[in-house]
Formats: C-alpha cells, sequence, structure tokens
C-alpha cells in the first residue's frame, strides 16, 4: 500500500485541486476506507459554487468502499472485517447528546457545520483537520470510531450502493416527513435522482397516484419516472400544471407536495400549496432561498397545509434503501448515468449543475480507484 493518497479537493469557489496527502495514522479505534464510489448530489453543486468555508476540502459526501485498513478496536466496534464493502453516511455523530440517545445523530451539533465550526461531515469538514481524508473524492477515507456504516448486501456493486443517498432521502421525506402511504396522491416537482427516489418510495408504499413535473430537457428523466412507477408525468413548459393536477385528482388536488427542484426560485411552492388538496396537505420544502417574498401565509393557514423540512436520512431510512437496491423491484440503476475519475471532479460537479454538453444527466458517480 502506498504512503501517499491523492485527493481532489476544494481550493475556492468553482476550484479544484489534485494533492497528495500523507497516509493518516490510525489509532486502534480508526479505518481507511477505499473509495470506491462517490455519488455527486445537487448540494456538491451548490457548495462548489459557493463554499460555506475558505478552509481547503475533499469533497464528496456520499461514500462507498471498502475497508482497506483498520485498527483492532473498530473492526470489533462496528462488527466488520478487511474487505468488507460498506455505505458511509456523511453524519459523523457524538452520540452522547439528546439527538444522539435518540438515534436522531443527524440532528447532532458535533455533525452541524452550519452552528459548529469544528463539526466533523464527510464533503465539508476541511482536510486540515485530524485524519485528512474527510470527503469521498479521494482514494482513501478517514473513518473514526463513530462514523455510521452500513454493510452492503451480497449482489449490490458499488455504483448501485451510491444510490443510498438519494433513496433514503426519498424513503425519509416521502414517508417519515410526509406521512405518504396506502391511497395517497403525490405530486413530485423535479425528476431528478432525489424525485425519481421519492417515485419508489411512494409507489412501495401504495400511493395511489403518483404525479411528477419536470421541464422538456428533462423527457429522458420523465421517461425513468414511468418507468419506475410514476402514474402522469407533466411538461411544465408546455403544460398549466395546477391545470392538469386538478384533473388528474377529479379535482381535488393532492394530499402531498415533494419539491424536489433545484435553483427553480418561488414557483414550486406556490404551485405546491394551490395543487394541495382543500384542507390538511402536506408540502416537504427545500429552504435553498434566503427569503420568500409575497409567500402566502394566507392560503397556507386556510388551508391548514403542514410545512415540513426536507432534512437528510435517518439509520433506518439507509437500511431500508439498501434493501430495496438489494430487491431489484426498480430498475433503479437507470439512475445511474454518469461516471468519472479523480482528476475529472471539476466536469462531474459542473455536469450534474447542467453546464456541461452531457446528455440527459441523472445520477453522476465519481470512482476515485479508475484511474490508478
Ligand atoms: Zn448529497
Ligand atoms: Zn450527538
Amino acid at each position: 500500500m502506498s504512503d501517499k493518497v491523492l485527493a481532489a479537493v476544494r481550493t475556492a469557489a468553482r476550484t479544484t485541486e489534485l494533492r497528495e496527502f500523507a497516509r493518516p495514522e490510525l489509532g486502534p479505534d480508526a479505518a481507511l476506507l477505499k473509495v470506491e464510489v462517490a455519488g455527486i448530489c445537487g448540494t456538491d453543486v451548490k457548495m462548489y459554487d459557493s463554499p460555506p468555508f475558505e478552509a481547503p476540502v475533499i469533497m464528496g459526501h456520499e461514500n462507498v468502499g471498502v475497508v482497506a485498513e483498520a485498527g483492532p478496536g473498530f473492526l470489533e466496534r462496528h462488527r466488520l472485517a478487511l474487505g468488507d464493502r460498506v455505505f458511509v453516511e456523511h453524519y459523523v455523530g457524538c452520540y452522547n447528546c439528546e439527538w444522539c440517545r435518540a438515534g436522531q445523530y443527524q440532528h447532532c451539533e458535533a455533525t452541524d457545520w452550519r452552528t459548529n465550526p469544528d463539526a466533523r461531515r464527510y464533503g465539508y469538514t476541511p482536510c486540515t483537520n485530524l485524519g485528512t481524508l474527510w470527503g469521498g473524492f479521494s482514494e482513501y477515507l478517514y473513518l473514526p470510531w463513530n462514523a455510521v456504516l452500513h454493510k452492503v448486501p451480497e449482489g449490490v456493486d458499488a455504483e448501485l450502493a451510491g444510490l443510498v443517498t438519494p433513496l433514503s432521502n426519498g424513503i425519509e421525506w416521502a414517508l417519515v416527513a410526509a406521512g405518504v402511504g396506502y391511497g395517497s396522491t403525490v405530486l413530485i416537482q423535479g425528476p431528478g435522482q432525489q424525485g425519481l427516489s421519492q417515485v419508489v418510495a411512494c409507489k412501495e408504499v401504495g400511493a395511489r397516484r403518483i404525479i411528477v413535473t419536470g421541464t422538456t430537457r428533462d423527457r429522458a428523466r420523465l421517461d425513468l419516472a414511468l418507468a419506475l412507477g410514476a402514474d402522469h408525468v407533466v411538461d411544465i413548459a408546455t403544460e398549466d400544471p395546477l391545470d392538469r393536477v386538478r384533473k388528474l385528482t377529479g379535482g381535488a388536488g393532492v394530499d402531498v407536495v415533494l419539491d424536489c427542484t433545484s435553483r427553480a426560485g418561488t414557483g414550486p411552492v406556490l404551485l405546491g400549496v394551490d395543487a394541495l388538496k382543500r384542507r390538511g396537505g402536506t408540502i416537504v420544502v427545500q429552504g435553498e432561498l434566503a427569503a420568500f417574498p409575497d409567500f402566502p401565509i394566507k392560503k397556507v393557514t386556510e388551508k391548514a397545509i403542514t410545512i415540513k423540512s426536507a432534512r437528510g436520512h435517518s439509520y433506518r431510512s439507509c437500511e431500508l434503501a439498501l434493501e430495496q437496491l438489494a430487491s431489484g423491484r426498480y430498475p433503479l440503476e437507470r439512475l445511474s448515468t454518469h461516471r468519472f475519475t479523480l482528476s475529472e471532479v471539476d466536469h462531474a460537479i459542473r455536469t450534474l449543475g447542467g453546464e456541461t454538453d452531457e446528455k440527459d444527466v441523472i445520477h453522476v458517480s465519481l470512482l476515485p480507484g479508475s484511474e490508478s
């Protein structure tokens, strides 16, 4: 094993440098993961465009790989052996606060970079911290004792396991946050990896009617939405989406709206509020906007709408996502459309952001081992 590790480091906004680091020293409770796949999502596009910190960061927060080197305490604690393939959650909780004790380590302040400058979270924590390799755009990833790992089942390859993050978010947002279940009617806005994952989660629990919106350039994604179980797709560039939703629901509107759009302004929330049923619907929002001018608070109150925040995933939703991938019940492998090497990180992120000539992009995988 080489004592050097190659990683792609974000050194400034929209700037990546390949750097060589010394292989981190491992204590008895730590390990190194050989990264097979680091998934890229919309968050990477935003963070690359406007980094939250100036310090150098190895991005990559959706990581799958094999345990390459580990202290004995680490293997015992995690019940793993060298060579095991795992999915690594990006949260690194403290296991001693009220959130962690409640099993909700995704809310732990030790992993919340927004309020804690010393937080540990894969893809966010600067490489100047102990362990150095805090992101998946690297040959190896540092695993401290409190990394949250999920063993990948037999038959699920690394690239498919790279879909755990969007799929677990789908399960968490649609089923846990919004309560989609048997007989629900659902409007999913945005047919990217996140929206398509919500389709699968909603279908799996028996939603009666799943409607997915997109634009004309999303044609391939909308076709995939239908293949994954959506009942109807709506091209908002050529059709009035509110009109379609009303017609498709016999004038009633939907029970649940899931906003999975990216950089679409206030439109999706406004459409969602109108598309929800007369009383008591639920909308899951993503807080992309710093402010929301003319927010229709009166309509929201009069329709008794519940607004929920899309907030990551839980341990259980990751386990369910892995089971779903292993079942082969949906053609989820069709989400994996593009793969790039470590030296192509900049191009890979911009591809997901729609800035390159690559066509029909859904999920972009970075394969750090593929050129060494
Ligand atoms: Zn992500
Ligand atoms: Zn904690």
